[in-house]
């Protein structure tokens, strides 16, 4: 009998798995789970907040893994997985066997962690870090605050989906703000004590924003050891730990994050919340016949992007496909790159490979870092980043 692979998940991990086991070997049958019959992307969504892309444009459907790769797409929701006898439950009740599963669900949100802010909350007050009507959402209040408004960005703590997001969307909102209402201000409420290509990030905004002046129209404010912990929503206020109380006329609250739920429900997250793997063979920790791959899993120190997914994935196709055929895996290597635009001539980079050394992840010295903080370079890198993410939409589902 031919060999069966089932994908959990039609974002940038689970397509790109799904093509490149497809690709390597044509004679394994793939079918993809995902209940959306069009996927928008996360990357290039803070774009359309500065008006550089519309929201339209970040949709790309699945035609091309059905019709040139032969994949059978199921359009639902996993809702049990039953390892033991390697069978899952679609949510209309119908089962599935598989030899091999990739499981690649994304992320979902601690909503313990912010009290008062919850999914329902988060209609008025949008988190927009999964994109679609949320970031719609959120470029609507901002379109209609006032001038001399301020929209507050409640950064996540580590390890959270794309680590340089919040600041290259506070640079992107405050650009748009620039132009229509010159008196409003983005200020960045963070967890953390310092943030990813931070450098290259502040060096960007005293160019275009005046930071660090009184003028300034982006403010970064450290609260580390002092989170967020609860929301009033009539205040339009959050409320850290301490009992600090910050306002905002727009609240962008992006909460804590963990694996997407169905990860946690077949018991594959560990007390961190993430699903733990075997680097090599993108094993999980937990089971021999699940492979997790993409934000879901732990692969630190690389970060948790949508190039690191289709790295990740492809790593995994081919161990699945070896796996499958009795072959031992070849030793993994990865890649990420995550581009940030500050403003539409200004981008900037951070890039690195990987590859396993004592059995753990790591960084392979020199052989990557971050983009020159020149002008030039600046100008050079903000078409790279309209580039590197076509390439990557490309890579994954075309
Ligand atoms: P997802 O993209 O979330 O896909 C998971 C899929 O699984 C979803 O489609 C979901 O519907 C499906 N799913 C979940 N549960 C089930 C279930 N039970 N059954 C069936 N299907 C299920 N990364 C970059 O590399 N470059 C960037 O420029 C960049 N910019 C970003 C900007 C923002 C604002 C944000 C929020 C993120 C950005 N990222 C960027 C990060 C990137 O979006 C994620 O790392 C990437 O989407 C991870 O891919 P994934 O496939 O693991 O998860």
């Amino acid at each position: 009998a031919r060999a069966h692979v089932v994908v959990v998940g039609g974002g940038f991990a689970g397509a790109t798995a799904a093509k490149f086991i497809r690709c390597y070997d044509p004679t394994i049958d793939v079918t993809l789970i995902e209940p959306k019959s069009a996927y928008i992307t996360c990357p290039a969504s803070n774009w359309t907040l500065a008006g550089l892309l519309k929201p339209a444009r970040l949709q790309v459907d699945y035609r091309a893994l059905v019709d040139d790769y032969q994949v059978r797409l199921i359009g639902d929701r996993v809702a049990a997985i039953d390892a033991d006898r390697r069978k899952l439950v679609l949510a209309d009740g119908d089962s599935l066997r598989y030899d091999r599963l990739v499981l690649a669900p994304g992320i979902d949100f601690d909503w313990q962690a912010i009290a008062g802010y919850d999914a329902e909350m988060a209609e008025r007050f949008p988190h927009a870090w999964q994109a679609g009507p949320q970031t719609e959402l959120l470029i609507r209040q901002i379109q209609a605050m006032p001038d001399g408004g301020r929209v507050l960005i409640c950064a996540p703590p580590d390890p959270y989906r794309c680590p340089p997001g919040p600041y290259e969307r506070a640079s992107l909102i405050a650009f748009w703000l620039k132009q229509y209402k010159p008196r409003a201000k983005v200020v960045i409420l963070d967890p953390k004590p310092s943030f990813s290509k931070q450098k290259l990030f502040e060096s960007g905004w005293r160019r275009h924003f005046g930071y660090g002046t009184p003028a300034a129209s982006i403010e970064w404010l450290s609260i580390a050891n002092n989170p967020v912990v609860r929301l009033e929503a009539a205040g339009r206020a959050v409320v850290t730990d301490f009992g600090d109380r910050f306002t905002g006329d727009v609240l962008n609250i992006i909460p804590p994050q963990r694996a997407g739920r169905i990860a946690a429900q077949a018991g594959l997250t560990d007390g961190g919340g993430w699903c733990p793997v075997d680097p090599w063979t993108s094993r999980s920790r937990f089971n021999e016949f699940i492979h997790v791959i993409g934000d879901a899993a732990d692969y630190a120190p690389i970060p948790k992007s949508a190039f690191a997914a289709n790295s990740e994935a492809k790593v995994c196709a081919r161990a699945v496909v070896d796996l499958l055929k009795g072959r031992p895996p070849p030793e993994p290597h990865w890649l990420n790159t995550c581009y940030s635009l500050i403003a539409p001539d200004h981008g900037i980079s951070v890039a690195m490979v990987y590859r396993l050394n004592a059995g753990r992840i790591a960084p392979v010295p020199g052989a990557g870092g971050v983009s020159a903080d020149s002008p030039a370079a600046a100008a050079l890198e903000a078409g790279y980043a309209v580039a590197a993410y076509r390439n990557l939409r490309k890579d994954s589902f075309e």
